[in-house]
Parts: C-alpha cells; sequence; structure tokens
C-alpha cells in the first residue's frame, strides 16, 4: 500500500537532505545573490561544470553592485561557455534594478523577485523558499519527473496546466519553516535518485514509500515528454584568418574577429568571420581575397557541428594565413582572445 504524499512525505524527504545533501559552493549559506547566481547558472549545465564557473564569477564580482556595476564584455566573457547569454545580460539589468531602485536590496517576496528580469516562477521560488523561507514550489523539469513518477502521472511534463497543478500541490506540502530544504531536498532527490537517464534508484529511495511509480512498475517510463520539432541544420564557413607568428621580427600574431548583431542568437558576442554556406578551399581563399585579406597559405581545415536549441551549426573552418589585415575586422592578439573577448563555444572551438 503507498502511503499518502502527506506532510510526513516533507519531513521524510527533508530528513533525508540535511543527512545526505551534496556540499556545494552556493549552499555554504542562504545570500540570495549566491542561491540567484547559481539557479541561473544550473538551467541546462552539470552541477560539475558550474562549479568552476561560479568561482570565477563570485571571485571577479563577489557582492550584486559589482554585478551591478561590471561592463557587459566583461560578464559576456565570465558567462562564456556557458551559452544563453541573455541569461546574464538579464541578470545585469535586475542586478542594476536591484542597486538602484531597491536600495541594495534583494527582495524577500515571491511576487517581487519574479519581477525582476530574467527570473521565472523556478528561480523565483527557489530563492524565496531558500533565501527567505517563503513556502512556495520551485518546478522544474526534474521536480517535475520526480512528481510525475511519485504520482504515476503520464501526463507531459510541458503542458503547463500539468506544472501548475505540481506547483500547488507542493506548495501546499511545504512545512512553516525550513522550507529551503523541502526545496532542495526535491532537487537533490531529482538529481541523486530519481535522475533522468537510466532507472531511477528506487532500492534507496526515502520516499519509495510515496510512489506510486515505482509500486506499478512505470517509474523507469515516466516522465512523458512529448517530442520537440526538428532543429533547423545551416551549413556555414568559419574563416580563422591570422598573420604570422614572427617574435624575431616583433610581430604578433593576430587574428580577425567581429562582433555579432545586437539582436538575435549571440546577440552581441564576437566571432570569427563566416558565410551561411559550406565552402571548397578555393571558394575560401576567394572569399578571403574579397575582404581584402591578401591570403598568403590555407594551413588547415576543421569540421564542428555545434548544437543550440533549435538550430544546429554545421561549421567547415579553414586557417588561412593572411598578408594584410583590412579595417573590416578587428586583429586581436592571443592574449586578447582568451581574456577580453567573449567568444560564444561555437566559434571557441576553433581556437582549440
Ligand atoms: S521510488 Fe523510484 S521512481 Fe519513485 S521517487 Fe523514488 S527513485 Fe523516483
Amino acid at each position: 500500500m503507498v502511503k499518502k504524499m502527506d506532510t510526513s512525505f516533507t519531513w521524510t524527504l527533508m530528513d533525508w537532505y540535511r543527512a545526505n545533501h551534496r556540499a556545494l559552493p552556493w549552499r555554504k549559506d542562504k545570500a540570495p545573490y549566491h542561491v540567484w547566481v547559481s539557479e541561473i547558472m544550473l538551467q541546462q549545465t552539470r552541477v560539475e561544470a558550474v562549479r568552476e564557473y561560479y568561482k570565477r564569477f563570485m571571485d571577479a564580482l563577489p557582492t550584486i553592485s559589482d554585478l551591478a556595476a561590471a561592463e557587459e564584455e566583461t560578464l559576456l566573457k565570465l558567462w562564456q561557455g556557458l551559452g544563453y547569454y541573455n541569461r546574464i545580460r538579464n541578470m545585469h539589468k535586475a542586478a542594476q534594478i536591484v542597486e538602484q531602485e531597491l536600495g541594495g536590496v534583494f527582495p524577500c517576496g515571491y511576487a517581487e523577485i519574479k519581477a525582476l528580469p530574467g527570473i521565472g516562477e523556478y528561480t523565483a521560488g527557489a530563492i524565496a523558499s531558500i533565501c527567505f523561507d517563503v513556502p512556495v514550489a520551485a518546478v522544474d523539469g526534474n521536480v517535475l519527473r520526480v512528481m510525475s513518477r511519485l504520482k504515476n502521472d503520464s501526463t507531459d511534463i510541458q503542458n503547463a496546466k500539468f506544472k501548475k497543478q505540481i506547483g500547488a500541490e507542493l506548495t501546499a506540502l511545504y512545512p512553516q519553516e525550513h522550507c529551503g530544504d523541502f526545496t532542495q531536498g526535491l532537487i537533490e532527490l531529482g538529481a541523486l535518485i530519481c535522475g533522468p537517464a537510466g532507472q531511477p534508484k528506487c532500492e534507496i529511495c526515502p520516499v519509495a514509500a510515496y510512489c506510486q511509480g515505482r509500486e506499478q512498475g512505470t517509474a523507469a517510463a515516466l516522465p512523458v515528454k512529448a517530442k520537440k520539432k526538428a532543429r533547423k541544420k545551416v551549413e556555414m564557413t568559419v574563416f580563422i584568418l591570422h598573420t604570422a607568428e614572427n617574435a624575431a621580427e616583433g610581430q604578433v600574431k593576430r587574428t580577425a574577429v567581429c562582433k555579432r548583431d545586437a539582436t538575435g542568437l549571440l546577440a552581441g558576442l564576437y566571432q570569427f568571420p563566416n558565410v551561411d554556406k559550406k565552402m571548397q578551399a578555393s571558394e575560401a581563399i576567394a572569399q578571403a581575397e574579397s575582404w581584402g585579406c591578401r591570403p598568403k597559405d590555407l594551413l588547415r581545415r576543421a569540421e564542428y557541428c555545434h548544437v543550440f536549441t533549435h538550430v544546429e551549426w554545421h561549421m567547415t573552418g579553414y586557417y588561412i594565413l593572411v598578408e594584410t589585415m583590412p579595417h573590416a575586422f578587428q586583429w586581436a592578439t592571443d592574449a586578447q582572445l582568451a581574456q577580453e573577448i567573449p567568444m560564444p563555444t561555437a566559434f571557441g572551438y576553433f581556437l582549440q
């Protein structure tokens, strides 16, 4: 007989969380700035990958006022590799609102937190419950997976009504105090026990007694998630145009880069010159000439596919040694490329 999901479920999960949770850098305290930055970074990125980004970010910008005052290019460089660059832009705007309109104090109510740019229901719920003990659920894909198994519910977890219903059911289970432990208990259960890939670890699950999916033998087949539309495929040719490195003659290697448009995918970041077409080597040389470069040698060719949420870039890169540096591009040194110029992973691959 499966137990009813009431407050005994809440306490069972919280007791397990307190004894078993991972020691993560952003769990050292309940400062909203720390929870906020980590939650935004963790969206679509693994915990292990986030650790290093989080440390670098906090070393560079230890307070919300440092974030508010930072230059956009500094932020994009700190975010380089995490993708979804609008997230850091929105955090920048939100930090400025906190500094300029809220007296430097992060809001403590769910609605006020959610009103900040880039903070949706999940992140607002996480910050409100973890930092301010507000009894409100934080429902993301992981929590929906766990809940659809616990309830043995085969509704598509992308269904907005289902998400709302789960949020309401969980909110009713929140304790009067220690709301953060319940939120984090659900997150931790989804990360360590009731994970997305393979079989859920029902044999060691602290809330197995409440799980209808386990009892019915359906847990591994849940959750149900409707298939997404196929991604669009785009063929591209990328030009890594650079000058010779010849320290003996006092020359410094420089590579052509240019800034992307201020709107759209990877807005405002830097890229190598490129065209939306797959080119053969001879065409690539002719293209470089048309930009005013004087190609001296075609050094190498490399292929790379970068997958975004809705589009795939199939890129052919040509490394071309050039003799002239036309003004159409900026010509960056290796040090500038490494330390100053924000270059998304899609192009950063060609720097390796
Ligand atoms: S019993 Fe299994 S399916 Fe149910 S919540 Fe625990 S790990 Fe997930």
